[in-house]
């Protein structure tokens, strides 16, 4: 009884804590939720009013000391006198920004004329950086939609918006890609839905092999795009854009 009494007072106080870093605090109320944190989850509704700032400010003191750590002169080097801050701001408000904004407002449309035809959204520029480096990935995705009578319809904007939302954190390509097919099954309740993603990963190119023409590209076919081989093809040879094409 005692134990169990413990456990619901944590959990009531782990979201009205104002000891530890924000960081610390954010944590606590995930880990009271059961929410998983991983690079690539957002964790949007897990932060306060103001949060977001007082993790940037934290991490800005961390950088400095990687900078420090570096043995980089930033007292009297001009060029890093400013870097920890413009890092800490350029990860929490820009690059890694899918983890802490909410999803971008999407209206949906009731498919009024009917439409049931391949419809195919691409290439849009995608930016992100792996999980493993925090090195930048640079590529382009295609999205192939087949609609039902049921299904939303949504704007060519939003498609954009939330393809950034999800390449916005540290990803890796194939759970970027698979959380995106989700996103849009969920959003669209299409019959179909095919995603081809095409990028370079800076750490194949910045390190490691120093590969610069090594890319990756993955697909994902879902619902009639994995039953019907015409329907397939048709959309990998209308792809635009597409180096094969
Ligand atoms: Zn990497």
């Amino acid at each position: 009884m005692s134990g169990k009494f413990r456990v619901d007072t944590d959990a009531a106080s782990a979201s009205r804590d104002t000891t530890g870093s924000v960081s610390d605090r954010i944590r606590s109320r995930l880990r009271a939720a059961g929410k998983r944190f991983h690079a690539n989850d957002n964790i949007h509704e897990f932060l306060e009013t103001g949060e977001l700032d007082q993790l940037q400010a934290d991490l800005e003191t961390k950088v400095r000391a990687v900078l420090e750590t570096l043995v980089i002169d930033i007292e009297s080097d001009h060029n890093t006198q400013e870097t920890a801050r413009r890092v800490a701001k350029m990860y929490v408000k820009e690059i890694f920004a899918g983890r802490y904004v909410p999803m971008p407002p999407v209206t949906e449309f009731p498919n009024v004329s009917l439409l049931n035809e391949l419809m195919i959204i691409g290439p849009v520029t995608v930016r992100s950086a792996c999980s493993h480096h925090l090195c930048p990935i640079m590529g382009k995705v295609w999205v192939g939609v087949l609609p039902n009578e049921q299904s939303a319809l949504i704007g060519l904007s939003k498609y954009l918006r939330l393809i950034d939302w999800v390449m916005s954190r540290p990803q890796i390509q194939e759970e970027a890609i698979a959380q995106l097919a989700d996103l849009l099954e969920e959003k669209i309740q299409p019959d179909g839905l095919a995603i081809v993603l095409e990028a370079d990963h800076f750490c194949m190119q910045w390190r490691g092999v120093k590969d610069m023409d090594s890319k990756m590209t993955n697909s994902i076919m879902r619902g009639s795009f994995l039953k019907d081989s015409s329907l397939r093809r048709e959309f990998l040879s209308l792809m635009p854009g597409n180096a094969q094409n």
